[in-house]
């Protein structure tokens, strides 16, 4: 009797750390996607699919791919960014940008929040202030009225980093 007890205790033990396990496993696959330039988790409402100079890269928001193009002085161009809202893939040339807000999806373990419960950032980060993508002007308004940071469209947001593309 408590012989056969020990075995079912055994077999419930196994499937609780089976459970563990897999559970630990599909957390780990799912946030697998690192970002292609600093190499953090990409937010599954931040990451977007940029072009710079020729080449295809995952990145954790569209500020850290404007930031790769600034320092190696190439244009950027997106192929796709997520709805910050939905998490839906959008066409950036449709999308409405809020730059300079005070959220920063990309950066959790990089900031730090001091007693007054803001955040502080002590170091330059490539990926703050974040840049996040809306699929309408009135979403990307309604974020900014929230959190701060400046509506743009698609070119608005590359106009820095692709100034001197379209001078030449
Ligand atoms: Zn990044």
């Amino acid at each position: 009797m408590t012989r056969r007890f020990s075995y079912a205790a055994l077999g419930l033990l196994a499937v609780v750390a089976g459970l563990l396990i897999f559970g630990e496993w599909s957390l780990h696959r799912r946030s697998e996607e690192v970002c292609g330039f600093c190499a953090r988790h990409i937010h599954r409402q931040a990451g977007v699919i940029a072009e710079i100079d020729g080449k295809r890269h995952h990145v954790c928001c569209a500020h850290c791919a404007v930031t790769e193009g600034l320092q190696e002085h190439k244009p950027v161009k997106l192929i796709e960014v997520t709805d910050y809202n939905s998490g839906r893939k959008l066409d950036p040339a449709r999308a409405w940008y809020v730059d300079g807000s005070r959220i920063v999806a990309c950066t959790h373990d990089m900031t730090r929040m001091n007693e007054m419960k803001q955040v502080e950032n002590t170091m330059f980060d490539r990926c703050s202030p974040g840049t996040f993508a809306f699929a309408s002007h009135d979403d990307a308004g309604a974020f900014a009225a929230k959190n701060g940071g400046a509506v743009r469209s698609l070119g608005e947001m590359l106009a820095g980093v692709n100034a001197g593309e379209a001078k030449q």
